[in-house]
């Protein structure tokens, strides 16, 4: 493993450039050195709450200047913040901070309801009375090794319960590094981040703030005008999006633009739908399609704008440092246009999750989906292994249905699931939450028109809401559960 070091990345970015504008919070512009001050001051009175190098600390905090300094010196300490997900319930928040046996929880004064039932768990401070706690001169971490556990991060449990996975200072590194390799950086880059930090999406950009010594402008509650606003007068050139965040973008512009400057829309989490692609390419938006999870530290698999239309649907290829496989149930690796299970590598890949012994195999992870690698070595995900129906023999990705269901202007919300059918095995089934009333006849004609025979769904079930986790991806354990009930 790696076992190099490099110096403490806040200490390094303040020697070499104190006065460049760093963060931008609700009007305020903080440089390198004022951040530092704050980190460093933050740092004495975590160090008086008994706060050590390699002491596990959990964060439950919205996106705010305070945070990036709370975050911040922890790395000046050597801490290890265990980021919680805001719309986590208190039953989750107990599984997680006891998970990582966290010595401190530190939250906020809005928070402190929710989190009074883990008093008995873990002594908690709020970030508005931190600064009455005792203060002592902190010892700083000079010296960084690269495997080092910067941070942890629970999975969203999507598939099950979730994950914590470690994050290393190395794993930080090099997803910075290969981001850069990719999109380049230029000395007026300022990058927008209104997704969350506690997501490794918005931790990236903190960390590519300071390994870049770059701007970046933090918000904390995503608005379409204001973002559009916001990239015109604070001349951003990158942000990251999810893609309903792109699409209210794009409807709100109307017939205005973005400005020239503004670069990259990087857009993750899922794929962005053909109709609002080519909005984006008619309005002159850059869409950089990403692939990756919590476990690769952000982005591993990047689709550049000129190739979006023509690799329509494509996450892309693996970053610099990185490698992907498709491997087949037997373990071999699939042909091109063969779908298998993802499996990525690189050194911005975890080392692993804390509490369990899943094994790597030659530091190749198994990333649970589902995809295939065209002629051109271009990455398309299908879905998660665990979802995947087979109908008859053949493969059908819930995902694939949900989008066609989704597309009709009449429906809101969609899941779809496999369910037992004595002929064929599994069919799907769709979970679907209706604008107006709607006949089971009319979605399937129209499900009719854009998918073969064999991936209709059979059964229609019409609901209030589908069942989505705290980083609002569907749930289709939860369907399951209420087929079970319902039928
Ligand atoms: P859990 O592992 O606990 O089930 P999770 O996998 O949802 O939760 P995250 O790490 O937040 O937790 O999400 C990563 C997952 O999101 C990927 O493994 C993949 O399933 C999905 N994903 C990310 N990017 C894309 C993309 N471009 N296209 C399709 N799916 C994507
Ligand atoms: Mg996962």
């Amino acid at each position: 493993m790696n076992s190099q070091t490099i110096p403490n990345l806040l200490s390094k970015r303040v020697s070499l450039t104190p006065h460049r504008s760093a963060i931008q919070f609700e009007n305020r512009t903080y440089t390198f050195q004022e951040i530092y001050d704050l980190s460093f001051q933050m740092a004495g009175h975590l160090q008086g709450l008994g706060v050590r190098k390699g002491s596990y600390v959990s964060v439950l905090l919205k996106n705010h200047i305070d945070t990036v300094v709370v975050l911040l010196s922890l790395q000046l300490l050597g801490g290890i913040a265990v980021i919680l997900n805001n719309r986590l319930t208190a039953e989750e928040l107990v599984f997680q901070i006891d998970d990582s046996k966290s010595m401190l929880l530190i939250t906020e004064d809005s928070f402190l309801e929710k989190v009074e039932e883990l008093n008995a768990l873990v002594p908690i401070v709020s970030k508005e009375s931190i600064r009455e706690s005792p203060y002592d001169m902190p010892l700083l971490v000079k010296e960084i090794a690269l495997d080092d556990v910067c941070t942890v991060m629970y999975t969203s449990g999507t598939t099950g319960n979730p994950k914590g996975v470690l994050q290393t200072y190395g794993n930080h590194w090099w997803s910075a590094t290969g981001s850069a390799l990719n999109l380049g950086i230029l000395e007026e880059d300022c990058w927008l981040c209104v997704v969350p930090m506690f997501h490794i999406s918005g931790y990236s950009i903190l960390m590519k703030s300071i390994i870049y010594g770059m701007r970046m402008i933090l918000q904390q509650s995503f608005d379409a005008s204001e973002t559009i606003k916001v990239i015109k007068e604070e001349k951003v050139t990158i942000m990251s999006v999810v893609t309903t965040m792109l699409s209210r973008v794009i409807e709100e512009l109307g017939e205005d633009r973005l400005s020239p400057a503004f670069r990259c829309m990087l857009s993750g989490g899922g794929p962005v739908p053909l109709p609002l692609l080519e909005k984006c390419v008619e309005k002159n938006v850059p869409v950089y399609q990403t692939y990756g999870m919590t476990e690769t530290s952000s982005q591993i698999v990047t689709l550049s704008p000129e190739y979006s239309i023509k690799k329509l649907g494509s996450a892309g290829k693996p970053l610099f440092p990185s490698q992907l496989k498709i491997v087949d149930t037997l373990g071999n690796e699939a042909g091109s246009l063969e779908s298998g299970e993802i499996v990525v590598k690189g050194p911005n890949v975890t080392p692993g999750y804390l509490n369990r012994d899943e094994v790597m195999s030659d530091g190749w992870l198994n990333t649970g989906d589902i995809g295939y690698v065209d002629e051109d070595g271009f990455l398309y995900v299908q879905d998660r292994r665990s979802d995947l129906i087979i109908s008859g023999g053949e493969n059908i990705y819930p995902a694939e249905i949900e989008g066609v269901l989704t597309s009709h202007p009449d429906i809101l919300d969609a899941g779809v699931i496999g369910v037992e059918h004595n002929e064929w095995g599994q069919v799907p089934a769709a979970f679907v939450v209706s604008k107006e009333s709607l006949l089971e006849k009319e979605i399937s004609e129209f499900c009719a028109k854009k998918l073969a025979k064999y991936k209709l769904p059979k059964k229609f079930y019409f609901i209030e809401e589908i069942p989505r986790n705290a980083s609002r991806k569907l749930l289709r354990r939860e369907l399951r559960k209420m087929y079970e009930e319902l039928r």
